[in-house]
């Protein structure tokens, strides 16, 4: 079976996005009002030929609203869409959702119950001459790796298999470009991540860009070539999987890509000082000249410190929350400054609640940080001028 290959685990790291790739998708400032509720406000995105580019972002914030605008099933307020060189929306213009040439992937799948799943593929090539249609057919099942079970009716495949026979079915008439809501969340948990790493294979073996919809940061991370976060109607950043989790534009960002803590710190000569000690200038990422004296906030995820049991010369805090995962533990802790800080172990270290602890930052990569002057903005729910280094910084 096609899922054996794992092709998220022998890939290299995504580090710098592949934008090699001509443009195929152009979002320009594009806005979406229903009646008085601005519900996307100047939205701006260039999405690359083959690339897969995940819209991540808290539930409400305007992902399904931007898919439907690119499929055509919203007309935009304000703006311009473009599909191909061609305008698909604005400018006077609107094409309906059956010219765009984009596939769109449901949810719930939205398989025809009285087909089999070969007759649910061929659904959208009534128009195809029979012979090219069944080759197109059996070579697509085949993609997806259930060529025998092309005469199952759906409630005879399983949660996984009637994903694939969704994809299949949208994937025949070779759209320009496959749009994908929420795909896993009608799985359970373990097939959910046996399913992104064949979606991925399934897409790139197809060769066709495609757009993901989700608010879970671990899929959006895995699957995605690119992921552009949205907070409120905009997108916050859009990057590489690696650089949003590592190298967040903002706190907002920062927070919704998997637990985040902010250490207050002075920045004085070669460290910056902090209340688990100093850490080098040179492990802080582009800590410009003109932040000489002052105060920042370093983000902290929780495999980038460590807590040690420790005596009262050396303890810096205490234990306020464990929580066991399996594999790791989690621990909260309550600095004696008064911050709370958050540090992943592996299963076998045992630490008490309430044990006084020594914090250390032991993180082998380059820390981000954010100035503390933008502290209100960027932690403030709403705040769409959050704060990060590179919004300040001067290298
Ligand atoms: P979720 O993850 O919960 O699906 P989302 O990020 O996909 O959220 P959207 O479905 O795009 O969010 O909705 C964004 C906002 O627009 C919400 O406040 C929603 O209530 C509103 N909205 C969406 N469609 C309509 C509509 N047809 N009429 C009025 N308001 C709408």
């Amino acid at each position: 079976m096609a899922n054996g290959q794992l092709l998220t685990t022998t890939e290299e790291p995504r580090q710098e996005a592949d934008e090699s790739g001509d443009v195929v998708l152009e979002l320009e400032d594009v806005a979406k009002e229903f009646g008085n509720e601005a519900v996307i406000s100047e939205l701006s995105l260039s999405v690359h030929d083959g690339e897969i580019l995940t819209l991540l972002g808290p539930s409400g914030c305007g992902k399904t609203t931007t898919l439907r605008l690119i499929a055509g099933l919203e007309e935009p307020t304000h703006g311009r869409i473009r599909l191909q060189d061609d305008d698909v929306a604005g400018n006077g213009r609107f094409v309906p959702p059956e010219e765009r040439g984009v596939g769109v992937v449901f949810q719930e799948f939205a398989l025809f119950p009285h087909l089999t799943a070969r007759e649910n593929v061929a659904f959208g090539l009534d128009d195809w001459p029979a012979e090219k249609r069944d080759a197109r057919v059996e070579e697509l099942l085949e993609l997806v790796g259930l060529e025998s079970h092309g005469d199952h009716y759906p409630d005879e495949l399983s949660g996984g298999q009637q994903q694939r026979i969704a994809l299949a079915r949208s994937l025949a008439p070779e759209p320009e470009m496959l749009l994908l809501d929420e795909p896993f969340s009608n799985l359970d948990v373990d097939l959910r991540v046996e399913m992104r790493e064949e979606v991925r294979r399934i897409i790139k073996e197809a060769g066709v860009t495609a757009i993901s919809v989700t608010h879970d940061q671990e899929e959006a991370l895995s699957i995605s070539d690119r992921v552009a976060v949205m907070h409120d109607g905009n997108i916050e950043q859009v990057d590489v999987p690696e650089r949003v989790f590592q190298d967040p534009k903002s706190r907002f960002v920062a927070g919704f890509l998997g637990h985040a803590s902010f250490l207050s710190g002075s920045v004085e000569g070669d460290s910056v000082r902090t209340a688990v000690g100093r850490v080098l200038r040179d492990d802080v990422n582009g800590l410009a000249q003109q932040y000489d004296g002052s105060e920042i906030d370093l983000l902290l995820r929780p495999d980038d410190v460590t807590a040690y049991p420790a005596d009262e010369r050396e303890a810096n805090g205490r234990v306020v929350y464990r929580r066991y995962l399996g594999p790791t533990v989690l621990y909260r802790v309550e600095l004696d400054s008064g911050e709370t800080i958050e540090c992943m172990h592996n299963h076998s270290d045992r630490i008490d609640l309430d044990e006084r602890v020594a914090v250390r930052v032991t993180a082998d990569h380059e820390l981000a940080w954010f100035p503390a002057d933008h502290r209100d903005v960027g932690d403030a729910p709403d705040g769409a001028d959050a704060g990060g280094p590179t919004d300040t910084a001067v290298d």
